[in-house]
């Protein structure tokens, strides 16, 4: 690898660090989040240079300090719950709060059904117009590991620039729940009112890694309907296994769509990062979340290096008759394709 950080690198991180509020600012995150997703060699490498200068600040500023700044909060939620609609109303309150707030989308399994349900088309389009907001576009896509990871460098970025809350919208479907708690510092899950019935099987993962449940559209025809699902989903929670001991998961109702209700969720989230915060556990868990990250890298980049080694895929292809005609067990091929990547672990 080049340790060369190029001028465009350069000038990327004066941008950054310009004051979340600049234009240059804004401009400077959209090219360094760019720049972090591109699968390009080169670019990879100025992501890495990029990053490292972005960490090294954040040590020099929290010399001293324990803890951060930073709240990171991760809304999940079944398509059509209200997600966008509550984002764009808190998102709002809070800067008129004083915060700078950074929204980010995560679409897991959109690599498997090959489109994003987001499509690229303008979101939350108050909030994208704040200049107290930034609201990415696109959502983040691809392998389960890429997407925890691409978004994890995507919220140091949002920091460096001065966000000091990162919402962060799961809108795929499937595997994002587990996504989405290796990311953020708490979990929100967003439902709209429902049949009881409902409740129990489909979102029983979900409710598992949940701290908040909020039953959004607590307004006009649907509010007693919001008030049995809330009353439902507080004794499916009651029977659930705890994610914390020191936190007792809570169910909320709002309107998005009025605005009503949107401050007290906003509370009961705060509650739970100062109560978590009060036994380091938001530390603890940010760094779990590195350690894993650490190693899903480390594992794409070796099975990509195996994959792309010619005494390897030499191997590979002398053994494939033996394999398909079951001569080998797959599990002593892939013993001797380790073996001879660890002999020639570089293509001559
Ligand atoms: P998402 O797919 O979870 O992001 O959901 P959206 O934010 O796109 O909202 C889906 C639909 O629900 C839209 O038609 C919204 O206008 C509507 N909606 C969102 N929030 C509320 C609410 O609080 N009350 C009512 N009645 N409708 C809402």
């Amino acid at each position: 690898m080049t340790s060369r950080m190029l001028p465009t690198t350069k000038r990327l991180i004066d941008g950054l660090f310009n004051g979340s509020s600049s234009a240059v600012a804004r401009t400077s995150l959209a090219r360094s989040i760019t720049l972090v997703e591109s699968t390009l060699q080169r670019d990879r490498e100025q992501a890495e240079l990029l990053l490292d200068h972005v960490l090294e600040q954040r040590k020099a500023k929290h010399e001293g300090h324990t803890g951060d700044s930073s709240f990171r909060v991760g809304i999940a939620g079944p398509p059509g719950a209200g997600k966008s609609t509550f984002i764009e109303t808190l998102g709002l309150s809070l800067t008129k709060k004083g915060h700078k707030v950074a929204v980010l989308a995560i679409d897991p399994s959109s690599s498997v059904t090959g489109g994003s349900i987001l499509g690229d088309k303008t979101r939350m389009t108050y909030l994208a117009n704040c200049p107290d907001a930034y609201v990415r576009p696109s959502p983040t896509r691809g392998t389960l590991g890429g997407v925890a990871q691409h978004t994890n460098e995507i919220v140091l970025l949002c920091e460096a620039c001065g966000y000091d809350i990162i919402l962060v919208e799961s809108v795929g479907l499937g595997q994002s729940e587990i996504i989405i708690d290796d990311t953020v510092d708490t979990v929100m899950l967003l439902v709209p009112p429902a049949g009881g019935d409902e409740l129990q099987g489909s979102k029983k993962g979900i409710m598992e890694i949940a701290d908040v449940v909020v039953v959004n559209k607590a307004d006009g025809e649907l509010k007693s309907a919001a008030k049995h699902t809330a009353v439902d989903y507080m004794h499916a929670l009651q029977l659930a296994r705890r994610k914390e001991p020191e936190w007792k998961p809570t169910v909320k109702m709002c309107s998005a769509r009025e605005g009503e209700g949107i401050d007290g969720v906003w509370d009961v989230l705060t509650e739970f990062r100062d109560t978590m915060n009060a036994v380091n556990k938001i530390e603890g868990k940010r760094s779990r979340q590195s350690s894993k990250w650490m190693w899903n890298q480390l594992n794409e980049e070796l099975m990509s290096l195996a994959k792309k080694n010619r005494f390897v895929k030499d191997e590979a292809s002398s053994l494939a008759p033996d394999l398909a005609h079951g001569f080998i067990s797959p599990r002593s091929a892939a013993r001797k394709l380790l073996e001879d990547f660890l002999t020639h672990p570089r293509n001559k």
